[in-house]
Order: structure tokens, then C-alpha cells, then sequence
């Protein structure tokens, strides 16, 4: 039996300020069309994911490839996982700084290595070995987010705490703790996938945060932190303060709702609120069962978000919760 595919995208869940919604609001609706194109001709629920991950790093509007957040010492890292609930094969990278689509480099790791995870110069040395184009890292530093470090940097000598995330507060129920640390904005992208087989599968790349520790991994390519996806309960990726959503296991926490039986629908918001309830933590999050049915949810003044059905593609800067 057939089933319809389905797609969602995210592209990063923060204060995105309003001359930059347009192009987050194309961007999620590109990244729509490169993967949904692909499961409508019958493609599987990884090729999807991979696509539309792949054209959100091409985009440099995301953090995620070239146009991400910067480490404290100018240079892009990046980190990315893909999943395949079907068979639970995963592969991710980390901590790269020569790759242009490191989600790509993460399925090499998954199709082509009898490990799941690569991190540096190993990841970049695998790729490579697998026919990838190593580049230099300054291909993937743009203008504007040297911009951005220099004024993340200015505020921390003058010793105020960045309040990207303080913007606009009307637009959630949960109250913003303007004193938590880490309040950088975030840019991540992401892709949650079900194809005609009935297959499930998840994707996430991103730069990290700004102003992020050279080495430092955040949730986004860790296996149940900001990435999942399993066939017997739910495919899920996150984006927002990585630690936090690290130590919950947040991506697993969702997956294992909807396997209790609550609909990603109320899985989705649920697990956000955890996130805030337990450490003060903000985010977004898609959520995918195999059954079709999806939850979006953000406690972020704005999350980038897109989902393509057989009733065509929706796309929005921001949900109600
Ligand atoms: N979750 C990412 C990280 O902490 C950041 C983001 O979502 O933009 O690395």
C-alpha cells in the first residue's frame, strides 16, 4: 500500500528579525520543494531529507554551510546527522570546518562506513575519501556574520548578556528567562520526512550557536538530542540552546511520547514546554509519525517553518503555540 509522502523543514527558531523573514520564509519554502519533488517520483524518505537540508545549507541565510554563526575565533564549524527510521541507520559529523554540505558527508557516513560518527579532521578526511570536495573554510564566512561576532563579542567586554531571544514576547505563552545563559540566536536547519513506503527519516545541520567555543558540540548532530527518527514511534529534529535540549534528550523524549500513544500534534508543544519547564531552555521542533501525522512547535518569538502534503506546501515565520 502507498502512503502520501510528507515533509517538513525547519530553518532555526529565534528572534528573526523582520528583515530577514522573507528569506527565511523562501528558503524553508525551497527546501520544501527539492525534497517533496523527490518523494512525490517515489524517492525514499532519507533522499528527501538529505535534499532539503542540503538546499538550506546552499542558502546562506541559515546557520547551517556557508553563512553560519561564527566560533570565538571567526572560523565555521558545522555539525549534521541524518537518520533513517526504517532501519535505524544514522550517520553524522561534527566539529568540520572544510565541507560545504556536511549533511552530505553525514549520509557517506551512514551508507559507506561501518561507523556512525566522524568528528574534524577524521570527518573531513572520510568525506574526502569518499569523493567530496574539501574547501577552505573562509568560503563559508560571509560579511554579515563577522558583523554579527564582532557585536556578540562588543556586548560580552561591556559584559551584557545578549537578549536576541527577548524580542517578541506577545508571541508565546511561556514567559522568556532573560537571565539564562545562552541567548544567542538559532539558526539551525532541519527536515523530518515520511515517503510512499511508509518510511520515516530525519535530518539536521547546523553552525552551532554564535560565539560558540572552538569544539564544542551542540544537540543538532547528536543521535535523540536534536535528531531522531524510528519507525516505531517518530522522526523529530529540534533547533534552539543546544545544552539544554543535550541533556534532556529532547529529539528521543518527543519520539517516546508519540510511541505512548500522544499525537505528534501535542508531542510537539509538550516537549518544548519540558524544555523550558526543566532547564529554561528555548527551541522549536517538527515532529513526523509514520502515520502522517505532525506537530510543530516553538517557544521562540519566531521558528521558520514548512510542510509539504498532497495538499500542497504552507509555509510560516511563526505559529501560535
Ligand atoms: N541547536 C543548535 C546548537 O546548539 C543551535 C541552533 O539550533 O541554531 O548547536
Amino acid at each position: 500500500m502507498q502512503t502520501n509522502p510528507v515533509l517538513l523543514v525547519h530553518g532555526g527558531a529565534w528572534a528573526i528579525p523582520d528583515d530577514m523573514l522573507e528569506a527565511h520564509e523562501q528558503g524553508v519554502f525551497d527546501a520544501l520543494q527539492a525534497g517533496y519533488s523527490l518523494l512525490e517520483r517515489g524517492a525514499s524518505a532519507i533522499d528527501a531529507v538529505e535534499a532539503a537540508v542540503a538546499r538550506m545549507e546552499d542558502d546562506g541565510t541559515f546557520d547551517a554551510g556557508r553563512g553560519s554563526f561564527l566560533t570565538r575565533d571567526g572560523r565555521v564549524q558545522l555539525d549534521a546527522l541524518l537518520m533513517d527510521g526504517a532501519t535505524l541507520r544514522a550517520g553524522g559529523v561534527a566539529c568540520v570546518e572544510r565541507l560545504r554540505n556536511p549533511i552530505k558527508a553525514a549520509r557517506l557516513v551512514m551508507d559507506r562506513s561501518p561507523h556512525v560518527y566522524f568528528v574534524g579532521a577524521g570527518a573531513e578526511e572520510f568525506a574526502q575519501s569518499q569523493g567530496m570536495k574539501l574547501i577552505d573554510n573562509s568560503e563559508l564566512v560571509t560579511e554579515r556574520e563577522r558583523e554579527r561576532l564582532a557585536a556578540a563579542q562588543a556586548k560580552e567586554r561591556a559584559g551584557m548578556p545578549d537578549l536576541t531571544f527577548a524580542g517578541d514576547d506577545k508571541s508565546r505563552e511561556t514567559a522568556v528567562d532573560v537571565d539564562a545563559p545562552g541567548f544567542e540566536s538559532h539558526d539551525t536547519v532541519g527536515a523530518v520526512a515520511l515517503d510512499t513506503q511508509g518510511r520515516i527519516a530525519a535530518g539536521t545541520s547546523t553552525g552551532g550557536t554564535l560565539n560558540k567555543a572552538p569544539g564544542r558540540v551542540g544537540d543538532s548532530s547528536l543521535i535523540g538530542c536534536g535528531c531522531y527518527a524510528d519507525n516505531a514511534s517518530a522522526a523529530v529534529s529540534l533547533t534552539g540552546w543546544g545544552e539544554p535540549i543535550m541533556k534532556l534528550v529532547l529529539g528521543k523524549w518527543a519520539t517516546d511520547r508519540v510511541q505512548q500513544g500522544v499525537s505528534p500534534e501535542q508531542a510537539a508543544p509538550e516537549a518544548i514546554a519540558y524544555l523550558y519547564r526543566r532547564l529554561g531552555g528555548h527551541g522549536g521542533i517538527i515532529l513526523l509519525g509514520p502515520d502522517g501525522r505532525y506537530g510543530i512547535a516553538h517557544n521562540t518569538p519566531r521558528m521558520a517553518w514548512g510542510v509539504c502534503t498532497s495538499d500542497g506546501p504552507r509555509t510560516g515565520v511563526q505559529l501560535r503555540q
